[in-house]
């Protein structure tokens, strides 16, 4: 896509501190990491979100993560945890519309977490988790 940052870092329009690459992936350095050693994981084709690319292309993306997750682990960079982050849509986070799946090395008191909100103490009962439950099944 003509416009998309992504898409130019896959043509080498933008230049990348590559990590991974092969026929359908391309891994690379975030600019803006959380915490060093921050990668992201995109497909070389576009798509905005999850459900546009097929299959095959998902679980590729997973199986890079897989290497990575155990590149770093192995590398020296400061990692006590690991955590996968995709935001699908804008509501959820996505700023850049090729999706792309965080690597974020965590270690203890790194600042970085996600914020609740107020009504999460209320767990909600088993009635309303069925409910929830039965629509999304119905939903496949
Ligand atoms: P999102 O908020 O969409 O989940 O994450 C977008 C990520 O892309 C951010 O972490 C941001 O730092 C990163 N990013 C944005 N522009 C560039 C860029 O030009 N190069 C690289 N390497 N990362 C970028
Ligand atoms: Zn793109």
């Amino acid at each position: 896509m003509e416009d998309c940052i992504f898409c130019k870092i896959v043509k080498g329009e933008i230049p990348s501190y590559k990590i991974y690459e092969d026929e359908k992936i391309f891994a690379f350095m975030d600019i803006q990491p959380i915490n060093p050693g921050h990668i992201l994981i995109i497909p070389k084709k576009h798509a905005k979100l999850i459900a546009e690319l097929e299959d095959e292309i998902v679980g590729e993306i997973f199986k890079v993560a897989k290497k990575i997750n155990i590149a770093l682990r192995k590398s020296g960079i400061k990692s006590e945890g690991i955590n996968f982050f995709l935001a699908d849509g804008k509501a959820a986070g996505q700023e850049v519309l090729h999706v792309h799946l965080h690597i974020v090395p965590r270690y203890k008191n790194d600042g970085f977490g996600f914020k609740f909100p107020p009504n999460y103490e209320n767990k909600p009962s088993k009635d309303e988790l069925e409910k929830i439950a039965k629509k999304i099944r119905s939903a496949f």
